[in-house]
């Protein structure tokens, strides 16, 4: 019997590699999805909600979107995210603004109104996608490090203050894994995606780096009731290679 039969579930950053294989292990395991992402068009999926999360009202008014055109809101991902590179003294005021708008301000603009929301239908599950550099320091990112970090940490503040609701908030927190993300910075420090991706999986005790069923897999476990006793949990998905 499938955990998701008659759940309804918002995911961000539904466009992106991770979102993408979250949302089609979701819809395979028959809950209902609501997309988010700046660009949702050709997402197989039952809502769309097309927007940017830097806007405070499109964020604000996220789950309230998924909750109407599906009828109901029993999980939200937060997994849209940017990565900034550079030590703090190249970190330019404009990469400050968008790192903790996508990756902080927007997740807790989205469970701001969606716990209210879960809590009146007697629960919910959230997860949020944070970083193994959100548990620990990672050398020259300092910024993206720090954003993960504030992500984990309102994950752990959550998860207890709405587990008397029954409300399990919880993140995933991957090391590389194979998406767009990581392949453009490759592309951006002139590296051969492919050559780079295979070398970065020799550094990985599993032999490889995680392709974004793995990370989804686990995002669905938390959103699932065989989590149903996690909550405010940061769960390391890394292959065996907990630093970067
Ligand atoms: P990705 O770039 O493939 O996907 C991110 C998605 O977020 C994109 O589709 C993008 O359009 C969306 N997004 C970004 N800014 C937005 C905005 N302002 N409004 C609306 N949508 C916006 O990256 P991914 O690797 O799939 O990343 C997913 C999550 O996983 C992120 O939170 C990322 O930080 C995290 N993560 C990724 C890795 C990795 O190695 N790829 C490692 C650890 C954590």
């Amino acid at each position: 019997m499938s955990y998701f039969q008659g759940k309804t579930a918002l995911v961000t950053g539904a466009a992106g590699g991770i979102g993408a294989a979250i949302v089609k292990r979701l819809r395979s395991e028959g809950a209902r999805v609501a997309v988010a992402d700046r660009d949702v068009a050709g997402i197989d999926a039952e809502a769309h909600l097309p927007g940017n999360l830097l806007e405070a009202a499109y964020a604000d008014g996220l789950a309230k979107a998924a909750f109407d055109a599906l009828g109901g809101l029993d999980i939200v991902v937060n997994n849209a995210g940017v990565i900034t590179r550079g030590a703090v003294t190249s970190t330019t005021d404009a990469d400050w603004d968008l790192s903790l708008g996508v990756n902080v301000q927007a997740p807790f603009r989205v469970c701001r109104s969606a716990i209210p929301m879960m809590a009146g239908r007697g629960g919910g599950a959230i997860v949020n996608v944070s970083s193994c550099w959100g548990v620990r320091p990672g050398p020259n990112h300092a910024v993206y490090c720090m954003t993960k970090a504030a992500i984990a940490s309102l994950t752990q503040c959550m998860g207890m203050d709405h587990a008397h609701q029954n409300i399990r908030i919880n993140a995933v927190c991957p090391n590389e894994v194979n998406t767009p993300m990581l392949r453009t910075g490759f592309v951006k420090r002139g590296f051969d995606p492919d050559t780079a991706v295979a070398e970065l999986g020799k550094t990985v005790p599993l032999g490889r780096i995680a392709e974004p069923e793995d990370i989804a897999d686990v995002v669905v476990f938390l959103a699932s009731d065989a989590a149903r006793y996690m909550c405010g949990s940061l769960v390391e998905v890394n292959g065996g290679k907990p630093v970067g």
